[in-house]
């Protein structure tokens, strides 16, 4: 009888799937193998079990074992089938990139227990023996915070275990089993009354809950998007064995959507999938999902691939979220992944928005993806805010704000109300500056200037990672006298605290923020009216209900407002209307004032407006003249090397190629990219552009194994985007 071949997807940078044969062992499609590949030893998974290879029988290799039980059902297959064919991307790595890391090792995946970690009695810390830095830190961590987790301990040092050890035996801490699936929180909000407009969203969504349907729900900040898709949970999961799929952007940013899923809807157990998971929970959420036993999986833009039998219905939350797209390995869009799955399970799939992206609403607009709406705030007393700018050109800032604007937070902090001051920018000051020669502080790694953190006395790039302690003179003409310019949170921070030294300011930002319960802690506090001022980035404007903020200050926007990204404006404008939207979300009415020099632009009178349809189409339309998506589709060959001139040769050599394909693409020339420089490498890229999709993909399935045959592919670091969304 013949011998098994085992046709294998592992993950190397080939596109295509390799034969082994199988000596005995139980065998099945989608389940994991070890086989030794190129010397190596890898985890791939089976695709398809046959007798026949292509490689003469003397020259095949037996897999060393296989894994009982698949990761990957025929669904999952088909979906990661799509996934590598749309993004020419090899569907090994595809495969493997889908798996939690400890399925991608060789030993076998056992789920270690996993622990939170909580002080239960004080440590004095200088009591504590000198030397033991990282018990010290470790400690200082545990008293900062709550409870720790074993990912948040791995993030103090990476000698934690050692140090809970330790504290231990000294018998002052109290550790608590994580299981992946908790049973929900017991509820205790009451279950509002659903208005006509929710109820109408509901109905025409149950009307075509038994097949493919894609919905856009389009609904204004505090509509009550969460409350519709909690309803349509109830409704779906009701069925005997029913799962759904819910993508957010950032669990992190919104743990108020994540516990009020558990309390509402606690009789389902739910999962969680996102990066901030140690890896032993992640795989007990893997699993979970994988065996039908968890019901609700909330997962960040990953969790488009948890595995999962029995789906009905998919949910993605605030849609037009960038971090849906994933910018490294498989540069996939979790979005236009999840329709893909859900057309493919004959499912429904809602995606909400306040501001939906361009490529979204333009599918609305034709009638491919049903447009529901709601346009009236859910709490019958919430107004939507009123927006107006300060003229900065007339108003002169000082410090980064304006006479007008501190006026008004005055107001404010005399009433006992919140004021949240929105400004995208950490650190301190984003440049170092010397007056006296013009010399501002470069990254040595990257074309990008350093960023001024003056808490730890430090300069950072924030695009490589590059850190150096703050020089004490000029670095070119010995100047002692170097200022920091312009605005960031931290600074922003400090001079609020200048202006209001009886107010209680907090600063919400990344540097700030740097685990899951410092911003639940922080938001708690702001509901407990424990803060009086709010001052940070994007990370303020996600989702989050503040019942007592009725100022917004936007601070900086007028760099977004001219940038030449063609994105820029759509995204100012989702940014601007969402942090808007936290301010009069209860019986008090906001207001929302935006320091700009460029108050008459289209921008701003479409935010006074409240009118993101008007400004979308006029978007559209502007688009569509310059035939750009989602008019017309894009791709960015993205390549870098040590020089750049192998970068261009390399480019240069892909046009070639292209030209001897006979296509309907655009291919420009190959361009710098705005950060030329990155992390010591030099950077190029190449913009593809075609009309139809099919062709597209045509032309890309000719010219994508061209390009990995070329002799530089291999001297030269390249990435294929498919539907960019960063130039
Ligand atoms: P969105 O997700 O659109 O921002 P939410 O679902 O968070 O809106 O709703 C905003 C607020 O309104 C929440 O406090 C929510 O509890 C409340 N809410 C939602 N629907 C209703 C309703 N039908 N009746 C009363 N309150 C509601
Ligand atoms: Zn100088
Ligand atoms: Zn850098």
């Amino acid at each position: 009888m013949p011998k098994q071949i085992l046709r294998i997807g592992l993950d190397v940078p080939l596109n295509r799937l390799f034969d082994y044969v199988n000596d005995g062992f139980n065998a099945q499609v989608g389940a994991r193998v070890v086989v030794s590949f190129s010397g190596r030893t890898l985890v791939g998974v089976i695709v398809e079990i046959t007798d026949t290879s292509a490689v003469p029988a003397a020259k095949l290799k037996a897999v060393q074992h296989v894994f009982d039980g698949v990761v990957f059902d025929a669904n999952m297959f088909k979906l990661l089938n799509f996934c590598a064919n749309y993004y020419h991307y090899p569907l090994g790595q595809a495969m493997i990139a889908a798996l939690p890391l400890r399925l991608r090792q060789i030993k076998p995946a056992k789920m270690r227990k996993s622990y939170v970690y909580q002080l239960n009695q004080a440590v004095d810390i200088a009591s504590l023996p000198k030397r033991q830095v990282v018990l010290k830190r470790t400690v200082e961590a545990l008293q900062a915070n709550i409870s720790l987790s074993e990912a948040q301990l791995a993030g103090v040092s990476t000698g934690w275990r050692k140090a809970i050890a330790t504290l231990k035996e000294m018998g002052c801490l109290q550790q608590t089993e994580v299981v992946a699936v908790k049973a929900g929180l017991q509820s205790s909000n009451v279950e509002p009354t659903l208005n006509a407009e929710q109820q109408q969203v509901i109905r025409s969504v149950l009307g075509e809950a038994n097949h493919f349907k894609p919905w856009l729900l389009y609904g204004i900040t505090g509509s009550g998007k969460t409350e519709v898709y909690i309803q349509l949970l109830k409704t779906v999961l009701a069925e005997k064995g029913a799962q759904a799929l819910i993508l957010v952007p950032e669990i992190n940013l919104t743990p108020q959507l994540e516990a009020r899923f558990r309390s509402r809807l606690s009789e389902y157990p739910l999962a969680t999938l996102h990066s901030n998971l140690s890896e032993s929970e992640r795989l007990q959420s893997w699993y979970s999902a994988s065996t039908g036993e968890a019901k609700i999986v909330v997962g960040t833009r990953l969790g488009v691939f948890s595995a999962m039998p029995n789906v009905k219905m998919i949910l993605i939350d605030e849609e037009h979220d960038s971090s849906y797209k994933q910018q490294d390995g498989m540069r996939y869009h979790a979005r236009d992944v999840a329709v893909m799955r859900a057309k493919q399970l004959g499912i429904p799939i809602v995606m909400g928005s306040a501001t939906p992206s361009l490529e979204t609403w333009h599918l609305a607009k034709k009638q491919q993806y049903g447009l529901l709406r709601l346009k009236e705030r859910a709490v019958e007393s919430a107004q939507l805010p009123k927006i107006n700018c300060i003229d900065i050109g007339k108003s002169p800032t000082e410090k980064g704000l304006s006479p007008i604007l501190v006026r008004e937070m005055r107001e404010r902090l005399n009433r006992g109300e919140q004021s949240l001051i929105f400004l995208n920018r950490r650190g301190y000051a984003p440049v170092l500056h010397c007056s006296a020669c013009q010399w501002v502080a470069p990254c040595v790694r990257c074309s990008a200037r350093l960023v001024v953190h003056l808490g730890q006395k430090q300069l950072k790039c924030h695009h490589c990672g590059h850190e150096q302690s703050i020089p004490v003179q000029c670095p070119d003409c010995g100047n002692p006298d170097l200022s920091p310019v312009g605005q960031a949170t931290q600074r922003l921070e400090q001079t609020l605290v200048d202006l209001f030294p009886t107010a209680n300011v907090a600063r919400v930002d990344r540097d700030s923020m740097r685990n899951k319960d410092a911003l639940t802690d922080l938001l708690k506090k702001v509901q407990e009216k424990e803060i009086d001022i709010l001052v940070g980035t994007q990370m303020l404007a996600k989702g989050h209900d503040f019942p007592h903020l009725t100022l917004v200050g936007v601070v900086d926007t007028d760099t977004a407002l001219f940038s030449p990204d063609f994105r820029a404006s759509e995204r100012l404008f989702s940014q601007l209307m969402q942090v808007s939207g936290r301010a009069g979300r209860a019986e008090k009415p906001g207001e929302v004032l935006i320091q700009t020099t460029f108050p008459q632009h289209a921008l701003f009178d479409a935010l006074r407006a409240q009118d993101y349809e008007s400004y979308a189409n006029a978007l559209l339309d502007e688009r569509a003249v310059m035939d750009f998506p989602p008019t017309s589709y894009f791709a960015l060959l993205k390549a870098e090397a040590s020089s750049y001139s192998q970068v261009l040769t390399f480019l240069n050599d892909a046009v070639a190629l292209a030209q001897q394909i006979p296509n309907d693409v655009m291919v420009y020339d190959p361009l710098r990219p705005q950060l030329e420089r990155l992390n010591n490498m030099e950077r190029g890229q190449l913009l593809l552009q075609a009309n139809s999709r099919t062709a597209f993909h045509q032309f890309l399935r000719q010219w994508v194994p061209q390009l990995r045959a070329q002799m530089l592919a291999n001297k030269v670091r390249w990435v294929l985007d498919i539907d960019p969304i960063e130039f």
